[in-house]
């Protein structure tokens, strides 16, 4: 079944895995286009998979290494997750900051979170839902501490 999680334009700038010490490096790539010019003159909003191999730039501060890579989505993710037999995985360290937050919050209002609320509008409820909630505050806070 596609999710709209599936389907989700990249920023231009998020966090991989370093290819040589699988610490948190920045990516750097052209965003996915999100219209089409259509032969009619129009214009079709595109929906872009996210499960795909893109090349860009990286750069780590942990090893200092830099370069052109390939990173395949999500396996490359930084910020990636089991949650409840469900692969979570964020763009970047505010994003999973926001998640928790968000899950953990009484008033879970996304509007809290302007920074990342483009992706807590993707977010399956699966991973926010009241009964998965006390795995995705582990998991979650646990991918927070793995980071510097
Ligand atoms: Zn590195």
């Amino acid at each position: 079944m596609s999710h709209i999680y599936d389907y989700f334009t990249n920023p231009s700038e998020f966090s991989v895995m370093c290819p040589k010490c699988e610490n948190e490096a920045l990516f750097e790539t052209p965003s996915d286009p999100i219209e089409k010019q259509m032969p009619s003159g129009g214009l079709r909003i595109i929906r872009n998979n996210v499960h795909k191999k893109r090349i860009g730039l990286y750069k780590c501060s942990s090893c200092g290494t830099q370069g052109k890579t390939t990173i395949s989505w999500p396996n490359d993710a930084y910020y990636k997750a089991e949650i409840k037999g469900k692969l979570f995985w964020a763009w970047n360290r505010d994003n999973v900051i926001a998640t928790l937050s968000f899950v953990t919050s009484k008033h879970r209002d996304k509007k809290d979170y302007p920074e990342s609320l483009k992706f807590l509008m993707h977010l399956p409820s699966h991973f926010i839902s009241a009964k998965n909630r006390p795995d995705a505050i582990k998991k979650l806070t646990k991918l927070l501490g793995n980071s510097a």
